[in-house]
Order: C-alpha cells, then sequence, then structure tokens
C-alpha cells in the first residue's frame, strides 16, 4: 500500500496500485477537472484582459 496526498485539495490518498488508481495523483476525477481548470485558466487570465483593452480603445475612440 502507497499513500500520497491529492494534488488539488490535499486529502490524503491510500492505494495499491496505480493501475487501481485512474485519478493519480487527485483523489477524484472532480480533483482532476478542477486542476486542470485551474491553469487553463491562468492560460486565459493573460489573453482576456489585453483583448478588452483594444476593444475598450477602439469603442473609446468611436464614442469621441
Ligand atoms: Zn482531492
Amino acid at each position: 500500500m502507497s499513500k500520497i496526498k491529492c494534488r488539488y485539495c490535499k486529502a490524503d490518498i491510500i492505494y495499491n496500485s496505480i493501475s487501481d488508481f485512474p485519478t493519480f495523483p487527485f483523489c477524484s476525477e472532480r480533483c482532476q477537472l478542477m486542476d486542470f481548470g485551474l491553469w487553463l485558466n491562468e492560460e486565459h487570465g493573460i489573453e482576456e484582459p489585453l483583448r478588452n483593452d483594444i476593444i475598450d480603445g477602439e469603442q473609446g475612440i468611436s464614442h469621441r
């Protein structure tokens, strides 16, 4: 038996073998998806403010 901590929620996970443990290194599919979603949001977070700045700037010019 091995024991690790879930990468997302830090819960202890005890397992016999990795092949019995499809969500490794997360305790559940939910944590696996949440962690994946977090880094996806971080990537989008870099792009979105830039796009909003460009749109706002163009609207500001046409308004005035
Ligand atoms: Zn977890």
